[in-house]
């Protein structure tokens, strides 16, 4: 349990829910399906698995199915109950001797955190910061070593965290992950100033949950941003981050550079979405306001259908009456939206990736991209997006990962050591508590009350298991 579950009033989804969505449940000696595994993580995306369905057919990106319940989310009551209800094909089980209990509490969080790696554009001898070191950004540590331990081409990324000064618990937690560097950034506003300039990094993984740690990722980051938390507060005048993150939006400065080579939909599940690799028919939604202005690298490139007559809310509606979804299917799309959107203001933005109080579906389809192009060169400087887009920075977004790629990572061998560098996790495991204990563990997790350390990860046990 995590202070994000305690607080989740700001997700988009039905209230009451029963919470808790990392889970682990204990295997019965006699479960003929599971005979290898004392426990299993349970997966917690349950898709439609219907033939007609274009998310789930051909598994081309199940986990963005619109008609999915998310355990403990949405819909599916989640874990903090004694008893729930679990698709046996959501059962992931943890080959017996591996992991251990504590640590296996972990990867769904973990799950996560390596499929924002894997969704990045990272490549040979990048620089990478991770930028806030809470439960996110040491799992995103332990992920980019996991990563470098796995992929040869990735063997010399260097891994920097920058830590809040005087968190001497997460410091060492940082390096024991993976971090090379460690940058301590004191609390006030110029000490952090000074302590970070002239810093420079490839990618920044920005995990700190505040619009304030966004415009700091931005200053340091050279060619990607990634963001993974969900703070549901507007930055650079665009509201709806929450919605970008859960569909797992890319917003990409719309330089003559970038769309040439970022217009990309090579295949929606792998995880170089922003390959260079382009494919026909790519079916780009344009905005109104910026239909006048597109750069002649885009509009003499034959390979891509613009839509430039509908309005957004026009665009919205006729994809919601499903004739708009089988044109672009027909054409090459991969799902029934735009593959990419073009606009040229933070308005836009938001009313491309939220266009309707009715539904969640944004006019892109999940893990697509927005460029966004310079309206007016004279906002520059009232205008954050502005900045952005003449930094040329993309920012990228991510959700839930893959907990079988989860355990691969997980289960390599620290170096020579017999140890399993997963096994590090269980190190973030501060507090548990039974289920009796539940009200105490919801207010420690909030930090209402405190019990010992501060904390980083709360385990309630609900079947007697400890
Ligand atoms: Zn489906």
């Amino acid at each position: 349990m995590t202070y994000s579950q305690a607080d989740r009033h700001f997700l988009p989804y039905p209230l009451p829910q029963i919470i808790g969505h990392e889970v682990i449940v204990a295997i019965p000696d006699s479960h003929a399906l599971l005979k290898d595994a004392d426990f299993a993580a349970v997966e917690i995306n349950n898709n439609c698995r219907q033939i007609s369905c274009p998310y789930c057919a051909n598994n081309t990106l199940p986990t963005q199915c619109p008609r999915r319940i998310t355990m403990g989310i949405n819909t599916w009551p989640g874990g903090l109950a004694p008893f729930m209800v679990v698709p046996v094909e959501n059962m992931i089980p943890v080959p017996r001797n591996t992991l251990s209990l504590l640590s296996a509490t972990l990867i769904e969080p973990f799950a996560a955190a390596l499929h924002a790696i894997d969704s990045s554009s990272l490549q040979q001898s990048d620089h990478v910061a991770i930028l806030g070191t809470g439960k996110l950004g040491l799992l995103a540590i332990l992920a980019l070593d996991g990563r470098r331990r796995s992929d040869p081409k990735l063997s010399d990324i260097r891994i920097t965290a920058i830590v809040r000064e005087g968190n001497l618990q997460h410091v060492s937690l940082a390096k024991s992950f993976g971090a090379d560097h460690i940058i301590s950034v004191p609390k006030s506003e110029e000490g952090e100033e000074s302590a970070l300039a002239n810093l420079e990094f490839d990618v920044v993984f920005d995990t700190s949950g505040n619009p304030k740690g966004l415009h700091r990722a931005i200053s340091l980051a050279t060619r990607e941003v990634h963001l993974k938390s969900t703070h549901g507060q507007p930055v650079f005048g665009m509201k709806h981050w929450t919605e970008m993150v859960v569909a797992e939006l890319a917003l990409i400065p719309a330089t003559a550079q970038n769309l040439i080579s970022r217009l990309a939909w090579r295949n929606p599940t792998a995880p170089a979405r922003l390959s260079a690799t382009r494919e026909k028919n790519m079916n780009i939604y344009v905005a109104p306001s910026a239909a006048d202005q597109l750069p002649t690298e885009l509009l003499n490139h034959s390979e891509y259908t613009l839509y430039t007559d509908l309005s957004i809310a026009e665009a919205d509606a006729a994809l919601e009456s499903g004739t708009l979804g089988e044109h672009l299917l027909s054409l090459g799309s991969r799902l029934p939206r735009f593959d990419a959107a073009i606009v040229s203001s933070p308005e836009d933005v938001d009313a491309v990736v939220f266009p309707s109080q009715f539904h969640d579906k944004s006019l892109v389809a999940p893990r697509g991209a927005i460029f966004y192009l310079s309206a007016d060169s004279s906002r520059i400087n009232e205008n954050a997006m502005e900045l952005l887009l003449q930094n040329g920075t993309i920012i990228s977004t991510s959700r839930c990962g893959d907990f079988k790629r989860a355990l691969q990572i997980l289960l390599q061998r620290d170096g020579d050591k017999a140890e399993l560098i997963g096994n590090k996790l269980q190190q973030l495991v501060t507090h548990r508590y039974s289920l009796s204990d539940l009200p105490l563990a919801m207010e420690v997790a909030r930090g209402n009350r405190v019990d010992g350390n501060k904390p980083v990860k709360i385990v309630v046990d609900c079947a007697n298991v400890f």
